[in-house]
């Protein structure tokens, strides 16, 4: 299948665009076609590794990874997303957590990875994956890439800007993986990429490529999970699930807004963010102010320009049924205690977000099915959660597995040129 950029000026194979990331034209790349799936073409189809196959499967016919769909998605999708009923009987909570590093970005990164290192030329000169980070992105491209044959991965991440336990887990990879503790903000090691993209003689010299969330080789994947809680849903006999999403950059939800579209059985879809409010102020107004970010406590949606919304309002795919909502962190530090006293849960400050929009349907009366995403383990963010709910987190085995390594990251100062000479010295 070809896809197309936003802006109308690039048309190139999926494939291409996996390599690409961004558009030539400088857009960004979505489906030129939107197929339609039934549940009978998910027959016997349960797994998360199986539901992607035969969504990506018809996005990768005519490429060169065309039979390479199932072993791609066994390899990198070799962990489950359980869609969990709450004792309301209602509520559910779509687990997006046990990949190895902890959030739903494990399997974007991992089918992207999975993806990437089949395209390789085996004489090709070693890639490198250069990636900025406020958390959970570097981590999961890290882990991804980790080892990867004719693959480096250098991560960068604002030095204070990162929880105890998110700094360790981007540090502690070694072998191909450099971390670079910047002493900056996110948006400088953001532009520190962006610098290092549009230096020519360095990309000569260290051949680089990117890994956000802005690639469809990202995206497509993420469907998988919302494509399969629907269909458990549906085969249970249940109405089309509803979904409260935490939104940041729109990535996570762009995913099951597009799996709507291909005519997978979900109702309505709720983008919930944190105080950062551009999305919810787009949906009510219509138009787009992107602002700079503030931090709060759900950090990984901190993000004052989600660029993903120029793939919504490019008018690709259907928008109706979505709602939208602002938590601030009061409100997390409420709903963290609540969600645990109601359904004997513990919850991330971002998956709080989207409990507190649920929390509000029911009390106004909704008393659908409402599936939240839990987009990181808990036991990540334990400096802002254990305080609020005065216990410690059980750390899972797939994450204390990465705790219990050593860590090393360069510090680095948040100069374009710093990086480069880094990247540079190899
Ligand atoms: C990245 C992230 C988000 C935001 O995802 P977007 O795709 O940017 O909307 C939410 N929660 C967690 C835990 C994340 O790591």
């Amino acid at each position: 299948m070809h896809v197309i950029s936003t802006r109308g000026g690039d048309r190139c194979s999926v494939v291409e665009a996996l390599s690409r990331g961004l558009a030539r034209d400088g857009g960004l790349y979505v489906p030129e076609h939107w197929l339609r799936f039934t549940i009978d073409d998910f027959a016997g189809r349960d797994t998360l590794a199986d539901v992607a196959a035969v969504l990506l499967r018809p996005f990768l016919a005519d490429s060169p990874l065309a039979d390479q769909v199932d072993a791609i998605c066994t390899e990198a999708l070799d962990f489950d997303t359980p869609l969990v009923a709450l004792n309301d009987g209602r509520t559910h909570l779509l687990e997006l957590f046990h990949g190895p590093t902890g959030a739903f970005k494990d399997v974007g990164a991992r089918v992207l990875a999975a993806c990437l290192s089949r395209l390789r030329a085996p004489d090709a000169p070693d890639l490198t994956v250069l990636v900025a980070t406020s958390g959970d992105t570097g981590s999961a491209v890290a882990g991804a890439f980790h080892r990867r044959k004719g693959f480096k991965v250098a991560v960068l991440f604002p030095d204070q800007g990162v929880s105890p336990r998110q700094k360790h887990l981007l540090s502690c990879f070694g072998d191909n993986v450099r971390s670079f503790a910047v002493d900056g903000t996110f948006d400088d090691c953001q532009a520190m990429v962006k610098a290092a993209f549009a230096n020519t003689a360095l990309m000569a010299a260290v051949p680089l490529t990117s890994a956000n969330s802005i690639s469809i080789g990202r995206l497509l994947p993420q469907m998988a999970y919302y494509a399969q809680a629907a269909l458990r849903h549906a085969r249970s006999g249940g109405r089309p699930m509803n979904f409260a999403i935490p939104s940041g950059n729109l990535g996570n939800a762009l995913a099951a807004i597009w799996v709507r579209a291909l005519g997978l059985p979900i109702g309505e879809i709720a983008i919930v963010s944190n105080a950062n409010r551009v999305l919810p102020d787009f949906f009510a107004t219509g138009e787009y102010q992107p602002r700079p970010s503030v931090a709060t406590i759900a950090n990984a949606m901190d993000v004052g320009a989600p660029s993903n919304l120029e793939r919504l309002r490019a008018g690709f795919a259907e928008t109706g049924g979505l709602h939208t909502l602002s938590v601030d962190d009061d409100t997390i530090r409420r709903r963290v205690p609540a969600f645990l006293a109601e359904f004997d849960t513990v919850i991330c400050p971002h998956t709080a977000c989207a409990a507190e929009f649920v929390a509000r349907r029911r009390a106004g009366g909704d008393d659908r099915d409402w599936a939240i995403a839990a987009t990181a383990h808990p036991a990540k963010f334990e400096s802002v959660v254990e305080p609020l709910i005065g216990r410690t987190i059980t750390v899972p085995a797939t994450l204390a597995r990465w705790l219990d390594q050593p860590a090393q990251a360069e510090p680095l100062a948040a100069e374009a040129e710093a990086l480069a000479t880094a990247l540079r010295r190899g």
